[in-house]
């Protein structure tokens, strides 16, 4: 007997969603079992998973990979890993997969009430728009690969798997960028490719022995201390009676194990599961605090010590958690603590410490968003403001502006902070903080999100021995990162890097740097003079702010030196006007410029409750209107809703949209003439050349952003 799939209150199946053939299993004596038994039993990984909905990255995928099931009780598609899909079954004897091959899918076992949960969602899902009835990947074999053989694996996957559009195209630079710049690929290589990539490797090598996850699925835990997890770089994953299955980017982890016994702990039978280093350290974080819309933050435990090094304040994860914000029977500094730790665990890029009527208040920057993350009685703003000015290092005076900087330690993570004190009437002073991630602000070129065109042009320009690349774009839009992680592209010992910036915002390794400094006469200009004696292939520009600077790296740019430098101007295109206007004579211009790219950042849509809505015609007429074929927004836009998980706002993250103009003769030749914005658009875009806008709608039909959050940009579209 098959189990009526059709709950009374939900709609009608649309024909062809769940076939009413008969089920191969239904309930049973596995039903009775506790998860972590079964999965034991079956040797997959138990979980209990945090969300009980099909993620809309893995509907998408089973839209690509499966057809309708053939019976009413199928595995269910619960997230993705890379390439593969994640199943879940409460039965692992069913065998009814949608017809996606088995190496593809990864199985998990859950408990039957998460399943029925699941498959209520999964069955909205499907009315609404019914999957096809065929599967032409069904009769695809797995290949026979040789152990460890990643490459081999990567390469089928190119030449077999249904990627989406310019995926694989894109995926194969990449993989030839890697190859360029570190030789061999390895499985955390193929992770930076494309999340979870390396891991999924590995699965189709070793096949269903292999456990994996999707560290995104991860359900928050309070077994371990977050310190050790982050020392280690694992995550408990499940904690069942007998065994801890922990996430972890390597196949063992003795290490872990062996402090874990020596804090005089009992033996626990661990089982690595294999997952992206990356995501498991971002797992960690987010297990260990949280910003809700309703209740501020939440950290869970934790205490505090300080160090008093000149410079360098340390923040113990493990201390902030026994501060309770709320309490009055904390000193001000160890609030202040609380504060960053939770500004920065929160992805904060900036915090501001200001009076606001009668009490004092913390914003901190979290997704380009300004948000009250802690309050308290006006009093305690001056012990507040005293604190972090001695972080600092800057005199006490409340009537003077002052700039001044301070480490941060917080667990494995080093934080710059820059500090500017403001002076504000009545005495008061306003305290901006500006976190600079070590660890997170360098980029690989393959973490910017280029298209297949984008990629390209990088890829020849950053190949030219000599010419003027510009980055522009507001402050804040991530100019600096892209700047950085193109001259990181071409770091290696053959190549002479010098820079000069305002301020240092990452060090590299293998790069010259140097830090302007106007109270001693050192400019952008002279300095840049000063580093040419030193004979750079590649330099770097902080900023091209006035003529004699433009005009210098211009000169460098055509005399054997290839420049890169930010500059203010709204596209790319209107930085060469911005160029002209500061007094640079065209044909110079014309001559060195290889390369202009303009840059914002919108909010990312959050993963986990963004909601497909189907393109009112007016929104695809814009889509029609801005060039972009019929058949491409032929399909859903998605919109913000707002979770527990992106602290109901419905976007977490940020991304670039990112607009490239490579020079030809066409270009230069009108810039030479001069020619008008207009002309040069019309240029550009013979070439392939798209809008900021344009690039925007794009990532509106990838489901990256809204249309709301690149409204913004409209300006520049035309
Ligand atoms: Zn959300």
């Amino acid at each position: 007997m098959s189990i009526p799939l059709t709950a009374p209150t939900l709609p009608t199946l649309s024909k062809g969603s769940f076939s009413s053939g008969t089920a191969p299993f239904a309930g049973g004596l596995d039903g009775l079992m506790s998860i972590e038994g079964t999965a034991v039993q079956f040797g997959i990984l138990p979980i209990k998973l945090p969300r009980e909905t099909c993620s809309v990255d893995a509907e998408n995928l089973l839209r690509r990979l499966g057809r309708f099931p053939h019976s009413d009780n199928p595995w269910l598609p619960v997230a993705t890993l890379g390439p593969c899909l994640i199943f879940a079954h409460h039965a692992p004897r069913s065998e009814d997969m949608w017809g996606v091959p088995p190496f593809l899918a990864v199985k998990v076992a859950i408990s039957q009430e998460q399943y029925e949960k699941i498959r209520r969602d999964l069955v909205l899902r499907l009315s609404a728009t019914p999957l096809s009835k065929t599967n032409p990947l069904e009769t695809l074999q797995i290949p026979s690969f040789t152990p460890g053989d990643l490459e081999g694996a990567f390469r089928w996957l190119l030449d077999h798997y249904p990627f989406e559009s310019n995926q694989a195209e894109k995926l194969g630079l990449l993989y030839a960028e890697a190859v360029d710049r570190t030789g061999l690929v390895d499985r955390e290589g193929y992770n930076s490719l494309m999340p979870s990539l390396g891991v999924a490797l590995q699965y189709l090598l070793e096949g269903p022995l292999q456990l994996c996850f999707n560290p995104d699925e991860a359900p928050r835990q309070d077994r371990f201390p977050a310190p050790l997890l982050e020392k280690h770089n694992v995550y408990p994953i499940y904690s069942g009676e007998h065994k801890v299955y922990l996430l972890s980017a390597e196949v063992s982890n003795y290490n872990f194990e062996d402090e874990w016994l020596s804090q005089g702990n009992d033996p626990i039978d661990f089982v690595t599961v294999l997952a992206d280093a990356k995501m498991i350290r971002a797992v960690i974080s987010r297990s260990s605090s949280k910003v809700t819309s309703s209740t501020g933050i939440e950290i869970e435990k934790s205490t505090l010590s300080l160090s008093d090094s000149a410079g360098l304040v340390i923040i113990e994860p493990d201390d902030v958690a026994q501060i309770n914000p709320k309490s009055l029977n904390h000193t001000a500094e160890e609030l202040v603590h609380w504060v960053l730790y939770t500004a920065i665990t929160s992805r904060a890029s900036d915090l501001h410490l200001e009076k606001y009527y009668n009490v004092v208040r913390f914003r901190a920057r979290i997704d380009g968003k300004l948000r009250v993350i802690y309050t308290a009685p006006e009093e305690m703003l001056p012990r507040f403001v005293a604190i972090l000015k001695n972080y600092a290092n800057m005199n006490q005076s409340r009537q003077e502006a002052l700039d001044g900087r301070f480490a941060l330690s917080l667990g494995q993570r080093r934080v710059d902070v820059r500090v500017a004190a403001v002076p504000c009437r009545n005495e008061m002073q306003k305290v901006i903080m500006r976190f600079l991630d070590k660890q997170d602000g360098m980029k690989e070129l393959s973490q910017l999100n280029f298209s297949v065109r984008q990629s390209a042009i990088v890829k020849r320009v950053m190949a030219r021995d000599q010419g003027l690349v510009l980055s522009t774009g507001p402050t804040g839009s991530g100019k600096t990162t892209t700047l950085y992680a193109l001259i990181n592209s071409v770091n290696d010992e053959g190549i002479n890097i010098h820079t000069i910036e305002d301020p240092i915002e990452y060090e590299i390794e293998g790069i010259n740097q140097t830090q302007t400094d106007p109270t001693h006469g050192l400019t952008f200009s002279n300095g840049l003079r000063a580093l040419l004696r030193s004979d750079p292939d590649v330099i770097l520009i902080g900023e091209c702010r006035d003529k004699e600077t433009a005009t210098s790296a211009i000169n460098a740019s055509l005399t054997g030196h290839l420049v890169l430098t930010t500059l203010h101007a709204n596209d790319s295109l209107r930085a060469v006007s911005r160029l002209l206007s500061m007094g640079v004579e065209p044909h110079l211009v014309g001559d060195s410029l290889a390369m202009s790219q303009a840059q914002r950042l919108v909010r990312r849509l959050c993963k986990y409750c963004k909601k497909p809505v189907t393109p009112t015609q007016q929104i695809r007429e814009l889509f029609a209107h801005q060039g972009i074929p019929e058949d491409k927004h032929d399909t859903n836009i998605f919109a913000a809703i707002g979770c527990n998980e992106c602290g109901g706002t419905g976007y977490t993250g940020r991304v670039a949209l990112m607009e490239m103009t490579e020079m030809n003769a066409e270009l230069s030749d009108l810039i030479e003439r001069g020619g008008s914005q207009i002309e040069l658009r019309k240029a550009a875009a013979k070439t392939g050349f798209q809008t900021l806008y344009q690039e925007g709608l794009i990532h509106v039909l990838e489901g990256n952003t809204t249309l709301e959050e690149i409204q913004k940009v409209s300006y520049t579209a035309f």
